[in-house]
C-alpha cells in the first residue's frame, strides 16, 4: 500500500490503475531502444484530498535532459503573452520591481516583461533547455525550486513582486516543500500566480491522458487550501481558464498581506465540493469510462486496419503518448505521429516504437486518417491541417 506524500497516511483509494507504461517524454533515438515500464496509478488522500501517483519516478532521471519546449504552439505563446498583459495591467508595479518564474522553459513567458522596467529570472532545472532561455536574453538558474535553493534566491536576488509558477505544481516530486519554499521567498508584498490543470475537468471529462509519471499530482483549490493551511499563505483569488481542458489560476499571498479573499474563493471551493470529485463512487465511474474509452479506440483501429488505411496520429507530446500507451499495443500500427518539434522529429515513442515524422510529409504520404492527440490544440491543428480533406483524409480525435 502506498502512503501520501504530504501526510504519510496510507492511502489506497484509486483513481485510475493505467498499468505498467513508459515515461511519456522519454523519447527513444533508435527503433530498439530498450524502454523501461513504470506503475501508472492515481490515488486518492482522503485526508489531505491530495490526487496523487502511487509511485514517483526520481525527477532527474525524468528532466535532465528534456526534450519539450514549450515556444512551439502559437496557442499557448498566446496564453503566455496575454497573462503577462493582464499582471501588468492587475498588479501596481514600480521600477526596476522582480519576477521570478519558476520553470520558466525557454523564457516564452519571461520574454514578454521589458527588462529595463523589471528585474527578471526564469528558474529552469533542465540544463539544456535553461541554455536555450539564456540564448534567447532571458536570465536562468538551472535549478529546482526547493526549500533549500529558496533560501539561496532569496539571499542572491531578494524577494520578488511577483512569482510566476504556472503548469510547474503537478511535475513537483515534493508538492509540501515546494509550498514551503514559496513562503520562504514572498515578502509581505509578494504576489503568487499558480496555475495549474483542474483536477475537476480531468475527472467530469475523463481526461486519463493528462497522467503520466511527470505529473506527480492531480490538484484543485480545496486540496491547496489544505496543504496551504498551515503555511503564512492564502489565496485570495481564483480564474478560471480553458487552458489544458480547464485549468484554475490561484493568487496567493502571505496571510499578513491585507489583500481580501474574494468571493469567487469561496464559490469555488463549494462548487468543487458539490461535484463530489472526492467520493469513492466517482472515483470508480472514471475508471471504467476511461477503459471503455480504450476500447471504443482499439475498436476503430481494428475496423479501419482491416480496410487497408493509412492512419497516423499527431502531436507527440506527453499527453499523446500517455494515451497511445494506454490503449496499448494495438497502437503499433499507428504508421507514423507527426509533430512540428525537430528536435522530437525521427525520434521514436516510447514503449510503441512509432516514428516522429515532420509534418511537411503529410503531403507526400496522403494518410487516409491523422488522430490529432492533443485534443486541447485541437482548433489550431485542425486548421493547420485542413489541406489533407484535399484527398479525402479524415481529422479525428477521440476525448
Ligand atoms: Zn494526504
Amino acid at each position: 500500500m502506498s502512503s501520501c506524500q504530504v501526510c504519510r497516511k496510507k492511502i489506497n483509494l484509486s483513481l485510475i490503475d493505467m498499468g505498467h507504461m513508459p515515461i511519456a517524454n522519454d523519447l527513444k533515438k533508435s527503433k530498439d531502444n530498450k524502454c523501461n515500464l513504470f506503475p501508472l496509478e492515481v490515488l486518492l488522500c482522503e485526508d489531505c484530498k491530495l490526487f496523487q501517483l502511487s509511485v514517483r519516478i526520481n525527477p532527474q532521471s525524468i528532466f535532465s535532459d528534456y526534450v519539450y519546449h514549450s515556444s512551439y504552439s502559437s496557442s499557448w505563446l498566446a496564453h503566455a503573452k496575454n497573462f503577462a498583459n493582464k499582471v501588468k495591467n492587475d498588479i501596481d508595479f514600480s521600477q526596476n520591481n522582480f519576477i521570478m518564474e519558476i520553470a520558466s522553459n525557454d523564457g516564452y513567458l519571461l520574454k514578454n516583461f521589458d527588462k529595463n522596467k523589471f528585474k527578471i529570472l526564469g528558474l529552469e532545472p533542465a540544463e539544456n533547455v535553461a541554455d536555450i532561455a539564456r540564448k534567447n536574453n532571458i536570465p536562468t538558474e538551472a535549478i529546482f525550486f526547493n526549500e533549500d535553493n529558496a533560501t539561496y534566491l532569496k539571499n542572491k536576488y531578494g524577494k520578488p513582486k511577483l512569482i510566476i509558477a504556472n503548469n510547474v505544481l503537478a511535475h513537483v516530486p515534493d508538492i509540501k516543500n515546494f509550498l514551503r519554499a514559496l513562503d520562504i521567498v514572498s515578502a509581505k508584498e509578494t504576489f503568487i500566480s499558480i496555475e495549474f490543470p483542474s483536477v475537476v475537468n480531468l475527472i467530469q471529462d475523463f481526461q486519463f491522458d493528462t497522467i503520466y509519471h511527470e505529473h506527480f499530482t492531480y490538484l484543485s483549490l480545496n486540496t491547496i487550501e489544505n496543504l496551504i493551511n498551515k503555511l503564512n499563505l492564502k489565496v485570495f483569488r481564483v480564474e478560471k481558464l480553458d487552458t489544458h481542458g480547464g485549468s484554475i489560476r490561484l493568487w496567493l499571498a502571505k496571510k499578513s498581506n491585507d489583500i481580501k479573499i474574494q468571493k469567487n474563493v469561496h464559490l469555488e471551493r463549494s462548487k468543487e465540493l458539490k461535484s463530489k470529485i472526492f467520493d469513492s463512487e466517482t472515483l470508480k465511474l472514471f475508471s471504467r469510462e476511461c477503459f471503455k474509452r480504450k476500447d471504443r479506440f482499439n475498436n476503430f483501429l481494428n475496423e479501419e486496419i482491416n480496410k487497408n488505411l493509412k492512419i497516423y496520429a499527431y502531436g507527440a507530446a506527453a499527453k499523446g503518448i500517455s494515451f497511445l500507451n494506454f490503449c496499448g499495443d494495438n497502437c503499433k500500427k499507428i504508421l507514423g505521429v507527426f509533430d512540428k518539434n525537430e528536435m522530437k522529429q525521427g525520434c521514436y515513442i516510447p514503449g510503441l516504437n512509432i516514428e516522429i515524422l515532420d509534418p511537411k510529409h503529410i503531403n507526400e504520404i496522403k494518410p487516409d486518417y491523422i488522430i490529432i492527440l492533443p485534443w486541447n490544440l485541437k482548433k489550431e491543428i485542425k486548421k493547420d491541417l485542413s489541406f489533407i480533406s484535399n484527398w479525402g483524409g479524415k481529422l479525428i480525435s477521440f476525448e
